[in-house]
């Protein structure tokens, strides 16, 4: 079974409500999505995270060229073979952000030739069902004190919905962050709150909003600081009693390598579409666990990248082990985003914030062809 063809296509929509966080605003999502084809007419889909058109270059003009004819089943020389043809100038970023969708297509697709599921692949579920938690609560253009009160009111939404834990976006301004952090513990007494900051804290403002979020009793502080700043996580936890999460922008083994052996940093969070693919996250979680971390993926994008996400936790091994064991929870995106709502005609099964480990062989997720259509504005294809 070899690889016949790859098309990859940049989908867009716009937005009806703009958001923001601490480093940008969105007022449109764009994905680009992967399909690998083999001789034998079979397909495997995967989705790359990062700016859609420049990565659509490097699946077209780069990585595609050199892995048309390789055996389709073997993703492990392919991700090799890519890996090598771009280390002299591609380590990380966007050229990872190609190879990592490509790599996910490879896994749904030897799923789907053998017939089993991608966690079956990655070695069996330790779990068929995972808790989810909640990303929302973005930034609104609005004053202060209305935004409050909508970010309290969306997140009360979520907790009817069912979930029983969620994550708010902080990084506006240090006085607004701590009384969001408080208004939202009051709201919700007995929800697991984590926050995110994407990196918009020096050290001692990060400390400082820590402290708050210590008193309110968060789950998490994610992307406390910039992650050029990788010294400052080891000074950070010292000061703290909540875990430290990070690593959305973070890459490969190597990448986490470093990472973690800097210190203070207690939860990595790969995204499979990113990271180097569910090829590569499972190597970064043996790292991972090696440093006695958990593993715990960034979501963004459609159900591909969730799919992959799903299976991953499903064999997940949390650290350490006991009798109740902690749960590694799903980043479930509540953001508007009709690319992953409405381009699938199977999605992951996900109710009162529990998500269902798909049987169907690979990811377990299919794309509409008639929608895919609608919301692509450009399609490469390599023969
Ligand atoms: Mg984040």
């Amino acid at each position: 079974m070899k690889i016949a063809a790859i098309r990859s296509y940049h989908l867009r929509c716009s937005l009806q409500k703009p958001f923001g966080f601490s480093q940008w605003t969105y007022d449109q999502r764009n994905v680009l999505v992967i399909e690998v084809i083999t001789d034998t007419g079979l397909s495997g889909w995967g989705e790359c995270y990062g700016p859609a058109d420049v990565t659509q270059a490097a699946v077209e003009h780069f990585y595609a060229p050199r892995i048309i004819g390789m055996h389709a089943l073997s993703s492990e020389v392919i991700w090799q073979h890519m890996w090598r043809s771009s280390l002299d100038f591609a380590r990380g970023g966007i050229m990872m952000g190609a190879m990592s969708g490509l790599d996910m297509a490879l896994w749904d697709l030897k799923g789907k030739a053998l017939n089993l599921s991608v966690s079956e692949l990655m070695g069996g579920r330790q779990r068929q069902q995972i808790d989810c938690y909640a990303t929302g609560m973005y930034f609104q253009d609005m004053n202060e004190q209305q935004l409050l009160s909508t970010l309290v009111a969306e997140a009360q939404a979520y907790a009817c919905e069912g979930f029983k834990a969620m994550k708010i976006k902080i990084g506006k301004n240090l006085n607004f962050d701590k009384q969001l952090i408080k208004a939202m513990r009051e709201a919700l007494p007995n929800t697991t709150l984590m926050a995110d900051s994407n990196h918009a804290y020096d050290l001692p403002e990060a400390i400082s909003i820590g402290r708050v979020l210590d008193e309110c009793q968060y789950h998490w502080f994610e992307e406390p600081l910039s992650p050029e700043h990788l010294r400052q996580f080891h000074s950070l936890h010292n000061k703290l009693d909540l875990a430290i999460a990070t690593g959305e922008c973070e890459q490969t083994r190597f990448g986490f390598d470093k990472l973690l052996t800097s210190g203070g940093v207690n939860i990595i969070q790969p995204d499979l579409a990113y990271c180097g693919g569910p090829s590569e996250a499972l190597k970064i979680r043996a790292i991972a666990s090696a440093n006695g971390v958990n593993c715990i993926p960034h979501v963004w994008g459609t159900q591909l990248n969730l799919a992959a996400a799903v299976h991953f936790l499903a064999t997940a091994y949390v650290e350490p082990g006991r009798a109740e064991s902690q749960s590694l929870l799903l980043e479930y995106d509540r953001t508007e985003n009709p690319l992953r709502d409405e381009l699938y005609s199977t999605s992951i099964d996900i109710k009162h914030g529990v998500a269902t480990v798909p049987d169907a062989a690979g990811l377990g997720v299919q794309i509409d062809p008639h929608t895919l259509e609608q919301f692509t504005i450009k399609r490469s294809e390599t023969l």
